[in-house]
C-alpha cells in the first residue's frame, strides 16, 4: 500500500467512526428548543439540573405538587410548554406526581433500559427536559401512570 492509498483509507476509517453516531443513532432528538450545559445550570437549580437533563430522579414525597389536586395545568419548567392538567391527575401513593395522560402532543417518549430494567421514559416534547416515566398500571381510561418528577413541573392554577 502505498503512502496515499493508506492516508485515504485511514481517513475513510477515522470518519466512519463518526458516522454512526450521527446518522444512526438511534435516540438522537432535536428539540425546537435547545440550551447548552451552561444556559441550562442558569435557569436551573443542581436538582432541577440533575433530574431534568441527566434523568435524575427526585426522593419520593419530597414534591409538594405530589398531593396537591388544585384546578390548573403543570407547565414545562424548562420551556413552559403545557403539559399535564390538573383533570388527569390522581393520588397514586407512590410519592410522585401522577397523572393518567399528557395534554396532546407535550411528551415524548423512549426506551429507558438504565437499572436493568426496562421502561418507558418521558420528556417534554418541546426542549426535551426529563419528566419521568410511563408505567402501565394507572386507572382507566388510559390504564397508564405518568410518573413524573414535580421539579420538573411548575403549576400554574386555573
Ligand atoms: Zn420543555
Amino acid at each position: 500500500m502505498n503512502r496515499r492509498k493508506f492516508v485515504k483509507n485511514y481517513s475513510l476509517i477515522f470518519l466512519s467512526s463518526f458516522i454512526p453516531k450521527l446518522a444512526v443513532g438511534k435516540e438522537v432528538k432535536v428539540f425546537e428548543i435547545t440550551k447548552s450545559k451552561r444556559e441550562w445550570k442558569q435557569i436551573l437549580t443542581d436538582l432541577e439540573y440533575k433530574v431534568m437533563r441527566k434523568e435524575g430522579t427526585e426522593r419520593a414525597y419530597t414534591s409538594p405538587l405530589d398531593k396537591l389536586f388544585d384546578k390548573g395545568i403543570y407547565h414545562c419548567k424548562g420551556c413552559d410548554l403545557p403539559l399535564y392538567s390538573s383533570d388527569h391527575k390522581y393520588n397514586s401513593g407512590t410519592g410522585w406526581p401522577s397523572f393518567w395522560k399528557a395534554l396532546p402532543g407535550a411528551i415524548g417518549t423512549k426506551t429507558d433500559k438504565k437499572f436493568f430494567m426496562v421502561r418507558t421514559e418521558c420528556h417534554c416534547s418541546r426542549c426535551g427536559s426529563h419528566l419521568g416515566h410511563i408505567f402501565d398500571d394507572g386507572p382507566q381510561p388510559t390504564g397508564k401512570r405518568h410518573c413524573i418528577n414535580g421539579v420538573s413541573l411548575r403549576f400554574k392554577k386555573a
